[in-house]
């Protein structure tokens, strides 16, 4: 989908210089853009069930992800970038799409005027 765009330009794939290696990143405007698998990040809209077997271990398998995602986050926007966090579900939705780049656009808009 954002790969698609071609309105937005300057984006990079698995930005490996920023602090949890973000989906997607606009380097010259310290955007950074995750998109956090529904199961592994414990998505609280989807609510996957965890398999029956080894249930204590998936779980805290998931919470470090969540815990994990926190802290590059913090460590981003300690560093001056802006954080978006798009759901793996909402990557099939049209409309949350577009909500989000029409998003990143008005940040990038906001820094480029
Ligand atoms: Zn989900």
């Amino acid at each position: 989908m954002l790969a698609g765009s071609h309105r937005l330009s300057g984006w990079r794939l698995n930005y490996e210089d920023a602090p949890g290696k973000p989906d997607f990143a606009f380097p010259d405007y310290k955007v950074a853009i995750f998109v956090d698998g529904c199961y592994w990040h414990g998505c609280p809209h989807c609510k996957r069930p965890l398999p029956e077997t080894n249930h204590e271990y998936w779980e805290r398998k998931i919470q470090r992800n969540i815990k994990r995602d926190q802290l590059h986050d913090m460590q981003l926007r300690d560093a001056g970038w802006r954080v978006f966090r798009i759901w793996e579900h909402q990557l099939k939705d049209k409309n949350e799409c577009q909500m989000l780049l029409d998003q990143i656009h008005a940040i990038l808009g906001e820094q480029n005027g």
